[in-house]
């Protein structure tokens, strides 16, 4: 493994990323939400659901990196607003993606926790950028990348002094095409003996089917990770995106269940 001075675990105490009344890294955190905010009915009614299932924090995209020039690049600051206004009624914090160097210091003022997305892991201008601020950072693994290269990502923005960086699991590309991605679960328990952060896992993204996504966040939280983000719609056959992986708030619900079950269980162990 290449130089982790500063995100290795050797010596250090597990890193605790305190947001609001949330503790990344001891508490179990699952953070829910669309893909993509498309208008404010819609963040709003997800956003109550979902906290009414007992989510701790609301995702959703403003900007959107997509595939296609074409497709949905979402609302922009309009949508950072409507984040802002979901967070004022629920109290949720608020996770959400910053595609450009440029916007990170005002995106700051709308966000409790950056993303940084799959597409732009090795984005180093983007790293620097976002180890400047004093937000977490949700660093997502990109979709070719080692667990080392994503390790060595994370260090960027460490060794611009933000210390607070939680790893996300989403899912790699391999052979395989029944599911969007492959996860890659022992990049779980790999990363947590790697490192001393914080590390969850996106059954949304790897797996690209609702049908898969309880037994996948099941077998996350049994495999250590600290916590989960899942993506919800109120109504997913509407969504501008990621519309065959959503979950409906009501399977949200039934998830959280179950989450909270072996949560409990695990603590038995
Ligand atoms: C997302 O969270 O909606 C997203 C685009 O994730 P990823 O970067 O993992 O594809
Ligand atoms: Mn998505």
């Amino acid at each position: 493994m290449q130089n982790l001075k500063l995100v290795g675990s050797k010596d250090k105490k597990r890193t605790i990323i305190k947001i609001d009344d949330v503790e990344v890294g001891k508490d179990l955190v699952v953070i829910a939400g669309p893909c993509s905010v498309e208008s404010e009915e819609q963040v709003m009614i997800t956003a109550q659901k979902v906290k009414e299932a007992g989510a701790q924090m609301l995702r959703g995209g403003a900007f959107k990196p997509r595939t296609s020039p074409y497709a949905f690049q979402g609302l922009g600051i309009k949508g950072l607003k409507i984040l802002e206004k979901a967070k004022n009624v629920t109290g949720l914090p608020i996770v959400t993606e910053v595609l450009d160097p440029r916007d990170v210091t005002w995106v700051c003022e709308f966000a409790d926790v950056l993303q940084i997305g799959t597409r732009n892991m090795q984005n180093f201008s983007l790293l620097k950028e976002v180890g400047k601020v004093n937000k977490p950072v949700l660093l997502k693994r990109g979709m070719y990348s080692t667990i080392a290269e994503w390790l060595g990502s994370a260090e960027y923005i460490m060794n611009e002094g933000n210390t607070n960086v939680i790893l996300c699991e989403r899912g790699i590309r391999t052979f395989e095409t029944y599911t969007r991605n492959t996860l890659d679960l022992s990049a779980v328990p790999a990363s947590k003996e790697l490192t001393h952060l914080p590390v969850i896992v996106d059954p949304s993204h790897a797996t690209g089917k609702p049908s898969l996504i309880e037994s996948m966040s099941l077998a996350a939280l049994a495999s250590g990770a600290d916590g989960l983000t899942v993506e919800v719609h109120h109504n997913p056959p509407e969504a501008l995106s990621d519309k065959d992986q959503a979950l409906t708030p009501k399977e949200f619900s039934k998830l959280m269940k179950k989450i909270r079950k072996l949560h409990t269980f695990m603590g038995t162990m």
